[in-house]
């Protein structure tokens, strides 16, 4: 590879990157993807959200996730002890797609950077960011290949797609605390068996643990009968219990009637992993030629599946903000991507916090909801949380404790995080 004629370097090939390359090299710009992996490879964030689909749409990559085969969903069923409430993506409040895709992101992210290249980004992997010098100008990067081959490169702008590598926090010491507990995920693919009729694989299935409703789970049904399944918790908590990761899943689910009952005949397909302090936060999103897509800047939780949204959103934002700076415009990263990218994420933020301090269990379980608010927190669920129309949006925190009050929820909820 040669930088010499490349505008922008993105580093990382996931949702993230796929998304502001593809929309970047239609747009006439020479884009360049570094990847330290080989695709198709594994990765976990496998529920989409019905928001997602219109930033495909904007990347040019929606019609290569249509034409997959994916299972469709079309919303959340959450289930604990005998209760059990289906929130349905299509009644919500937000304007937009009520419907997406449970899908393997193996070949989903496969698809998108294969899309992003026929646009004309060139994609080389194997290839790791391994230093960076931010510059207005001319933004530097090394890159490492696999025989261990340092090169050092320049482009106009840089973008950080490395999700979980993280590595424009790591390389300018930009990490803050991510303000939410460290938790852990262990989670496998199954062939699910499952034969009751009454489950929806449209809906991505959330179980609370009958005892500790601090431990939940997820049941992500694919096509062609395979299942993703995974277990979250405190780390000490999940850790505590089996011999290995595959006793460990085994354990807790188990623990769940429900999910215990549906995967009785689920057979395993790939070895359980587990992922452990995901959460994460950097100081800034942006600085001297460059800025930070995804996971490469904030990482909050997976209870509501907002990570690829939020990933291809901060995709949508930034790309056409590249162009025009590149074209000689002023852009005001701050004002015009940073503040208004970080109020969706501060939605997904305050209602994680909900998750786990009750009052958002206390009101999805409550039954008799009047339907106008079910309809504003089915849209934030479906992604829409960046509509500040929607009251839920607008002001989440004092929404959610005046609802769950009303629904009975009675534990002292601790001040929202400043
Ligand atoms: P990634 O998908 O992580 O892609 C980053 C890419 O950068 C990778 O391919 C990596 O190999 C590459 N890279 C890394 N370092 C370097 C380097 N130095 N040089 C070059 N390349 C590099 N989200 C959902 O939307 N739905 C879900 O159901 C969901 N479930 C989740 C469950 C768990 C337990 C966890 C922890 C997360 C979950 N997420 C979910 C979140 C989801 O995994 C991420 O938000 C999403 O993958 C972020 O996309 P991205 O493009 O930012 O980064």
């Amino acid at each position: 590879i040669s930088s010499t004629d490349t505008d922008v370097i993105v580093i990382g090939a996931g949702p993230a990157g796929a998304a502001a390359a593809s929309r970047l090299a239609r747009e006439g710009l020479r884009i360049e993807v570094l990847e330290r992996d080989h695709f198709p490879r594994f990765s976990i964030g496998e529920s989409l959200l019905p928001q997602c689909m219109t930033h495909l749409d904007e990347a040019g990559l929606l019609s290569s996730v249509q034409t997959a085969d994916y299972q469709l969903k079309n919303g959340a069923v959450f289930t604990r002890d005998d209760h059990e409430t289906a929130i349905d993506f299509r009644d919500k409040f937000s304007a937009g797609w009520g419907t997406t895709y449970q899908v393997e992101r193996a070949d989903f992210d496969h698809r998108l950077i294969r899309a992003a290249s026929e646009h004309g980004a060139r994609v080389t992997f194997g290839m790791t960011v391994t230093d960076f010098h931010p510059d207005s100008e001319r933004p530097q990067l090394q890159v490492t290949d696999e025989a261990g081959k340092q090169t050092l490169l320049t482009a106009r702008f840089v973008l950080d797609a490395s999700g979980y590598g993280r590595v424009l926090a790591r390389q300018l010491s930009l990490s803050r605390d991510p303000r939410l507990e460290p938790r852990m995920a262990l989670f496998t693919h199954v062939e699910d068996h499952i034969d009751d009729t009454r489950f929806d694989r449209e809906k991505i299935l959330i179980g609370v643990h009958p005892q500790d409703t601090s431990v939940w789970y997820w049941l992500i049904p694919f096509a062609r009968g395979r299942a993703s399944v995974g277990v979250v918790g405190d780390i000490d908590t999940l850790s505590s219990r089996g011999e290995s990761p595959e006793a460990r899943w085994q354990h807790w689910i188990d623990d769940e009637p429900r999910f215990r009952k549906l995967l009785q005949g689920h057979r395993l397909i790939r070895p359980v992993g587990s992922l452990k302090g995901y959460a994460a936060d950097v100081e800034r999103l942006h600085g001297p030629g460059y800025a930070l897509l995804g996971n490469a800047g904030e990482f909050l939780d997976p209870v509501f599946s907002s990570g690829v949204t939020i990933a291809l959103r901060s995709a949508s934002m930034a790309a056409p903000l590249v162009a025009r700076q590149l074209d000689g415009e002023r852009v005001d990263w701050h004002t015009e991507f940073e503040l208004p990218l970080r109020r969706g994420i501060e939605t997904f933020r305050t209602f994680v916090n909900a998750w786990y301090d009750g009052r958002l269990q206390s009101i999805i379980f409550h039954d008799a909801h009047p339907r106008d608010l079910k309809r504003m927190i089915s849209s934030v669920l479906a992604g829409y949380a960046w509509d500040t129309d929607n009251p839920f949006v607008a002001s989440p925190d004092k929404h959610l404790t005046t609802l769950a009050q009303l629904c009975g929820h009675t534990h002292s909820t601790p001040a929202a995080p400043s």
